[in-house]
């Protein structure tokens, strides 16, 4: 069977796969949506959606069948007695890389073609001109180069190889880098509600983002000491000096009264790399002793 390039069916209605069907139906795509609870689906209806009565009618309607669900045990669960010959699956549920290998193994068995997702947004972002969101994609090339003008519709598509677990590869590892960066924001905030801080949070805030932001392209400083195997190439602040630096901010959460724990353990590795001899590099020898 053929199917019209703008029709797509979309499995999962919550936050997220709504804020997907909702995009999808505003660009004037014909919106086929599934939900376990059906009553999700309701204001989708209203905007012109239609609603399949079973997931396996859901994946009949479209050639295109998008996946938002909360896990990859859902998606298993929901996909299990649907016929996937000839169709073009993409899964943007959030999984790891070893799910969507795997499910993108059990997805070519049964004779679909293939893509998994990453979603880098939250969903007030999706279907949002200039937001900034985005979406990586690995997995079938052909399935790619096929939908990918529909693709772009909610978000931005990065596709980043035909490996299929590259995708979720790509979203933890900066999910990873967020959740360090909240870990910093969070003690910075923590030592300023102390004795001394006069400070308002929002002004704060504004000095922190201000911060961040200067800080960030050091990531292409460790590209560099990666990609040449030099880790003292550029080094401006070397692993010594902040060793020494460290004591101070230890010293100091102890003054205000703050908890070192989200700060030791980064710490615990630089010192373990400083003792090891490396003290005139920077700190992207702690990568190397994080690899197991
Ligand atoms: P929600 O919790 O809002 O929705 C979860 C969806 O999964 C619902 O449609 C729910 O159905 C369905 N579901 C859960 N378990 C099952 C099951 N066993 N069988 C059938 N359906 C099931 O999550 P989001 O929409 O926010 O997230 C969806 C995906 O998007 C996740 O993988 C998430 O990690 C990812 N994502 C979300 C972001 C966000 O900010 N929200 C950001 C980036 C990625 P029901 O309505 O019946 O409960």
């Amino acid at each position: 069977m053929r199917h019209d390039a703008k029709k797509i069916s979309v499995l999962g209605l919550g936050a997220m796969g709504t804020a997907f069907a909702r995009a999808w139906l505003d660009a004037g795509y014909g919106v086929t949506v599934w939900n376990r609870t059906v009553g999700r689906a309701e204001a989708l209806v209203g905007e012109g959606a239609e609603v399949a009565a079973t997931a396996t009618e859901a994946v009949r309607a479209s050639g295109l069948v998008v996946v938002c669900l909360l896990d990859d045990a859902s998606v298993g669960e929901v996909l299990a007695d649907t016929e996937l010959v000839g169709v073009d699956l993409v899964n943007v549920t959030t999984s790891t890389p070893g799910q969507a290998r795997e499910r993108a193994a059990w997805a070519g068995a049964r004779g679909a073609r293939y893509l998994d997702g990453g979603i880098m947004a939250v969903p007030p972002m999706i279907g949002t001109p200039d937001s900034g969101a985005y979406v990586f994609y690995s997995g079938s090339p052909e399935l790619f180069a096929a939908h990918r003008d529909g693709l772009a519709v909610p978000a931005a598509a990065r596709y980043v190889g035909e490996e299929p677990g590259s995708a979720a590869l790509h979203d933890v590892a900066l999910l990873s880098a967020m959740t360090g960066m909240f870990a910093g924001v969070t003690h910075a905030f923590a030592l300023m509600r102390g004795a001394g801080a006069e400070v308002a949070p929002k002004e704060f805030a504004g000095l922190l983002v201000e911060w961040l932001a200067a800080m960030a392209p050091a990531a292409y400083g460790v590209a560099a000491q990666l990609e040449t195997g030099d880790y003292t190439l550029g080094v401006t602040s070397n692993l010594a000096m902040m060793v020494e630096g460290n004591g101070t901010l230890l010293r100091t959460a102890e003054e205000q009264g703050v908890s070192p724990e989200l700060l030791a353990p980064f710490m615990a590795l630089m010192e373990r790399l400083l003792a090891a001899g490396h003290g005139d590099e920077g700190t992207t020898g702690v990568i190397d002793l994080l690899r197991r």
